[in-house]
């Protein structure tokens, strides 16, 4: 007989109960003509009433967020914007949608995002944005970045996409520059299957934001199928907006368990010498959206051997994010160091809302057999 695999870890599932259920079949039996904005704007109030902003404008995606906010702030070609080279792409396409350049400045090997230091040197009289990203939950310098920003009358702008429940200071991520975005996508803290969000506390912004969404049609704009520049389509709709806000009934439970997972692994691989996980400094709260071990160079693990064993104990961990510019569609900048270095002994680990402590076990007993060997 075959020796059986042990059962299935999986990376990111999200949880999904009889209130998300109930309100998404109501959306589809009754929200719709006179009440096709129900969810949305529910979902939209529950959104800015956690992160303390004056505005939201819910989304197909955090791309699309971004994409209409950059938009928004006059970004178009010839244009720069700063961001960390460690990211998703999500980050960094609509910067090329708009016909502007991302720059990529290297990271902080602590927080694994932006490093402060290096970004005055990247700016330049085509910088029109410095783009905040909290990856895997870390956060930003917000404070230093903002100094940065102001000092040289440029926006900080953030992509918190990873950092619900994360809190800078007592303020919550994607609520400190001149506009914030979000995700729901099926990976992320709080989902609605695919979708976004646009926040900001600049009421003029806002405006400009809320007329590229609906095809360029101002709210002022008295005549009907008007639109009074070329917009976008980014909504979300009335259906996804109730899963959204059944999650918002259950957010503080939604962060806190994502917490919980994460200080779970943190605790236990704390004793283990050579491995990192994610910080959290003194006066910073981790969202924890994605908990990730980074192995000192001297203990020779690689991601390839990571990948390798985690995928023959049938448990789904993944990559650390490849540096943006050793993609070839953008310049390659090897002289980011820590970009180039740290995705090549690290990984993130599985951190479902459903996850076993047995289940984290077993991840945790991997770590060790290969620090021992
Ligand atoms: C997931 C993610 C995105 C993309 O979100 P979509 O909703 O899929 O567009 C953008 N930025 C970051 C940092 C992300 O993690």
């Amino acid at each position: 007989m075959a020796v059986s695999k042990p059962p299935r870890i999986l990376y990111t599932k999200p949880s999904i109960t009889a209130l998300e259920a109930e309100y998404a079949a109501d959306a589809a039996a009754n929200g719709w003509g006179e009440r096709c904005y129900d969810y949305i704007n529910r979902f939209e109030a529950a959104f800015k009433d956690h992160l303390g902003v004056s505005h939201a404008i819910a989304t197909s995606s955090c791309t699309g967020a971004l994409h209409m906010g950059m938009a928004a702030l006059g970004i178009g070609p010839g244009d720069e914007v700063i961001l960390a080279d460690t990211n998703w792409i999500a980050s960094a396409a609509p910067i090329a949608h708009l016909g502007a350049r991302p720059v990529f400045v290297d990271i902080r090997p602590d927080s694994w995002c932006i490093d402060p230091d290096l970004i005055e040197d990247a700016i330049t009289p085509r910088t029109r944005a410095i783009l905040a990203v909290h990856l895997y939950g870390n956060l930003c310098d917000m404070e230093r970045l903002l100094a940065i920003g102001g000092a040289h009358g440029i926006p900080v702008i953030e992509d918190a996409a990873e950092a619900i429940g994360s809190e800078y200071f007592g303020k919550r991520a994607g609520s400190m520059g001149r506009f914030g975005a979000f995700s729901f996508h099926g990976t992320k803290t709080v989902t609605t299957g695919e979708g976004g969000m646009f926040v900001t506390d600049d009421a003029a912004l806002y405006e400009r934001v809320l007329t590229l969404s609906n095809h360029g049609r101002s709210r002022g704009q008295p005549k009907q199928f008007w639109p009074d520049m070329v917009g976008f389509k980014y909504k979300m709709s009335n259906v996804q907006a109730a899963l959204g806000y059944a999650q918002m009934q259950r957010i503080e439970q939604l962060i806190g368990r994502k917490r919980q997972i994460f200080h779970y692994y943190r605790d236990r691989l704390r004793d283990f010498p050579g491995v990192r996980m994610n910080p959290e400094p003194s006066n910073v709260v981790n969202g924890a959206w994605m908990p990730t071990v980074v192995f000192d160079k001297e203990t020779g693990i690689t991601r390839e051997q990571l990948s390798a064993t985690f995928a023959g104990e049938n448990i789904d961990a993944r990559v650390f994010f490849h540096p943006l510019s050793s993609l070839e569609m953008f310049d390659s900048v090897p002289a980011n160091r820590h970009a180039w270095d740290i995705p090549a002994r690290a990984m993130n680990l599985p951190s479902y809302h459903d996850m076993t402590d047995h289940e984290q076990d077993r991840v945790i007993a991997i770590i060790g057999r290969l620090l021992d060997k």
